[in-house]
């Protein structure tokens, strides 16, 4: 298999498993990746609008001769506006220059402001118009899934929070399993390999597969039933990132990896999260 396997979701879409997240790259960068990332095969794009790239997102999606239903979008409500839901994807869709967005995702619960649930209200009506396909969220706890499927009836798709051998949300992860609801990881790559690539057992695997650390972390996330988003603005990297699908872990192999959860945070703990 060459290519990322598409995983259903409970909505009857599928995501790819393999995509490319794009924060960090101005529009200039993002323009020049995505090609290189649909040239190389990538199919689903990670941004935000908090991202300020999705202009060149937008540009660079209009430019492909990939088919629109070929490709998977997203993008992310940002904090602040949360009590206006469809004016932001409107924007979005603007600057995207799309019809619609396949994943739109609450960025932050932000449960200080206590708008999480009003939001995702809003995020209901919009997919029932057709302006987004599924709705999800980044950075929810239990408590916060569980308030938002009880007060309005409607779970998620995705949880997508921070993921990579250092920091592996075990309990959240199986919470989301149990409910049906996909588990992506951001910063899977613990932003560049930080504490993960110079790993004892990354590096013996890596010698064992003839394949570089960040592909043994990549196909860790892949062999954990995980979608995953790395990012790259470099050419080499964004082909290195992609050409995974001709190995795979041993269980036993994955069990070790999961040895290195230091349950130690990159980004910040979602419950004091207000940045707006
Ligand atoms: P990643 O773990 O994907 O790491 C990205 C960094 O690793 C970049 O500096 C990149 O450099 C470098 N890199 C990429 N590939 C390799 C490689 N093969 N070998 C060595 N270094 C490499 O971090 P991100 O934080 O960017 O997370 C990925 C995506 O997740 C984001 O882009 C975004 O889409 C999403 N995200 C979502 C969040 C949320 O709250 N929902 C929060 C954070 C991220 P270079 O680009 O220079 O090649």
């Amino acid at each position: 298999m060459d290519k990322p396997k598409l995983i259903k979701l409970s909505d009857g879409n599928a995501i790819p498993q393999l995509g490319l997240g794009v924060w960090q790259a101005d529009n200039h960068q993002v323009v020049n990746a995505i090609h290189h990332a649909l040239d190389t095969g990538y199919r689903l794009f990670d941004t935000a609008a908090i991202y300020h790239n999705e202009e060149g997102v937008g540009k660079a999606l209009k430019q492909t001769t990939v088919p629109r239903d070929e490709l998977f979008i997203t993008t992310k409500l940002w904090n602040n506006d949360q009590t206006h839901a469809r004016g932001a994807v409107l924007e979005s869709l603007q600057r995207l220059k799309l019809d619609y967005i396949d994943l739109y995702l609450m960025h932050w619960p932000v449960p200080s402001r206590e708008l999480y649930i009003e939001a995702w209200k809003q995020m209901i009506i919009l997919q029932k118009e057709g302006l987004v396909k599924s709705i999800g969220v980044c950075n929810f706890k239990e408590e916060h899934l569980e308030r938002i499927i009880t007060e309005t009836g409607v779970t998620p798709v995705i949880n997508q929070i921070e993921i990579h051998p250092l920091m592996q949300q075990a309990p959240l992860r199986a919470w989301n399993t149990t409910h049906n609801i996909v588990t992506e990881s951001w910063s899977p790559l613990a932003q560049g390999g930080k504490g993960v690539f110079n790993q004892q057992i990354i590096q013996r695997l890596a010698e064992k597969y003839h394949k570089t650390p960040a592909q043994i972390v990549l196909r860790w996330h892949l062999d954990s039933g995980l979608v995953v988003i790395p990012k790259s603005v470099t050419p080499s990297r964004i082909e290195e990132n992609f050409h995974i699908f001709d190995f795979k872990l041993e269980k036993e192999e994955v069990a070790e990896i999961t040895m290195l959860d230091q349950k130690k945070r990159l980004g910040p703990d979602p419950d004091i999260f207000v940045d707006i």
